[in-house]
């Protein structure tokens, strides 16, 4: 039984007089257990997350979250963030806590002469796609459109411009940010450069970011799209996909794995994006595209914003989710046959085994230049395990499982931070790498007392 109450860390309830005096200072709403828009504000994108906050506190401003903020201290209250709320493992929400919800606060703002944007931190990828496009610029971000953007940006944000121009953290000049202590500083390469290279990459552990500052990039028409091949040829594909993407230039970014389509059939997939002068595209993509027998090849120019719409059927909403991950160090012809074999037993057409290589313009920046360490050229393979309700869970995560553990042998040890489900404190230290002591020291510096502790949490030294 759920105990539906906003209570401290220490299990003790908060008494309500308190919570109203909070709600005269907050703008934004303030939902608690039997509110009408208590079920829907209480749920995140991955539907086997089912928890039950004592409070969301859904904030209209960077006011709102002083105040949040300083009220959970006072009361010592179990604090979530939520961006976008589409952390597989749930990170954006708790039991019995308050939610800090930045979902509403939505807003970007174009500069075109500097081709910079600014955006709040409940915005999402297509509303940023959206107006940067207007003026023939783009952010590199991730590859589903209704994905938050703070989240992303923070745990790092591999897409379809990665190998260009970057993860979207290295396209990050600043972040106003509320401490721990409820104060609003500006982190950039001058003002909290410490805080600013923690948040690059070391996820919600130092503050909440109320808004990022990004460099844009010209980019409007891409070529891109898919290649859709019988399912029997997979291992050939991939092969051919890792000896392609072996020389190919930055301006091409390609993934390639086991996917279904959308009636249901096994198929394999390449899906790519060539981001630089399209004639010169035609003709990189040539042997990509000449490779096999095709069932179908439907590369052509395409706005950007339509490219990072491509991949959102294969996610929708109200689905169950369990994912892992791996870098793959040594993609083998023996590796290419294990995700193959174990892609082929996935146990739902909405499950994917999916190979990217990202290297380029992100692996050329130095591993302890920011706080995203996994900056080396090695596929990453994405297993995702995804069901609808009813079904039984148990079967797809024992999937998901079982074909990152055959592939482990394969891996050298490095995990990518976003792509991290309910993983223990071993994989996420082990996703930031060599940098690991020195987000040890950020963190004991702006979060002493582990105040956002529910991310992929660095601990502090007590
Ligand atoms: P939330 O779930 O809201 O939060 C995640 C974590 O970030 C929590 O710890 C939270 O506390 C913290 N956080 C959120 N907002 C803030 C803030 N403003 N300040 C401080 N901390 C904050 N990742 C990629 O890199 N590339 C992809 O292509 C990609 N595709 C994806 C597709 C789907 C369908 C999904 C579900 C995820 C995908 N991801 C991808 C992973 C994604 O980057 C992470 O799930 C990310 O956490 C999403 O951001 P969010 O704001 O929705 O996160």
């Amino acid at each position: 039984m759920q105990n539906k109450s906003l209570r401290r860390r220490d299990g003790t309830g908060v008494d309500g007089q308190l919570i109203e005096k909070f709600k005269e200072g907050f703008a934004g709403s303030v939902i608690q257990p039997g509110h009408a828009a208590y079920e829907k504000a209480r749920r995140v994108w991955n539907a086997s997350i089912d928890r039950y906050p004592g409070l969301i506190a859904q904030c209209t401003g960077v006011a709102d979250v002083v105040h949040a903020v300083r009220f959970a201290r006072l009361n010592d209250l179990l604090v979530a963030v939520r961006g976008g709320g589409h952390n597989v493992g749930g990170r954006a929400t708790c039991d019995d806590g308050m939610v800090i919800d930045l979902s509403a606060m939505t807003g970007v703002f174009v500069d075109p002469g500097r081709q910079t944007v600014r955006v709040r931190a409940g915005t999402t990828l297509g509303a940023m796609d959206r107006e940067t496009h207007l003026h023939g610029l783009a952010v590199p971000t991730g590859v589903v459109s209704r994905t938050g953007i703070a989240g992303l940006a923070l745990g790092g944000g591999v897409g379809w411009l990665v190998r260009k121009h970057g993860l979207t953290c290295d396209n990050l000049l600043s972040c106003e940010v509320v401490t721990a202590s409820g104060d609003i500083v500006t982190a950039s390469a001058e003002s909290h450069p410490d805080l600013f290279w923690g948040l690059r990459g070391g996820g919600g552990n130092f503050g909440i970011v109320c808004s990022f500052l990004f460099q844009a990039h010209p980019v409007k028409t891409v070529l891109g799209g898919l290649i859709v091949y019988p399912r029997d040829q997979a291992g050939a594909v991939l092969r051919h996909y890792r000896d392609f993407m072996a020389s190919a230039p930055d301006e091409l970014t390609a993934y390639a794995g086991l996917v279904s389509a959308p009636n249901g059939e096994p198929i394999t997939a390449v899906l790519a994006c060539y981001c630089g002068n399209l004639t010169e595209g035609e003709r990189i993509l040539r042997p990509l595209r000449s490779f096999g027998t095709p069932l179908q090849d439907l590369i052509q120019e395409m706005p950007f914003p339509v490219m990072q719409q491509l991949a959102d059927a294969s996610f929708p909403d109200g689905t169950h989710n369990y994912w892992k991950s791996l870098f793959l160090s040594d993609l083998s012809d023996d590796a290419i046959d294990l995700i193959v074999e174990h892609g082929n037993r996935a146990q739902s057409p909405l499950s994917a085994t999916l190979l990217e290589f990202y290297g380029g313009a992100a692996g050329r920046v130095g591993p302890d230049a920011t706080a995203f360490a996994q900056r080396q050229s090695q596929f990453n393979l994405g297993i995702t395990a995804q069901w609808i309700a009813g079904d039984d869970g148990d079967r797809h995560m024992r999937w998901a499982r079982e074909t990152w553990n055959a592939l482990h042998h394969y891996s050298g040890g490095g995990y990518l931070l976003n792509f991290l489900g309910e993983e223990a404190p071993v994989a996420i230290k082990a996703a930031f790498g060599v940098n690991h002591a020195r987000l040890v020291a950020v963190k004991t510096k702006y979060d002493p007392t582990n105040f956002f502790s529910l991310n992929q949490n660095v601990v502090p030294e007590y």
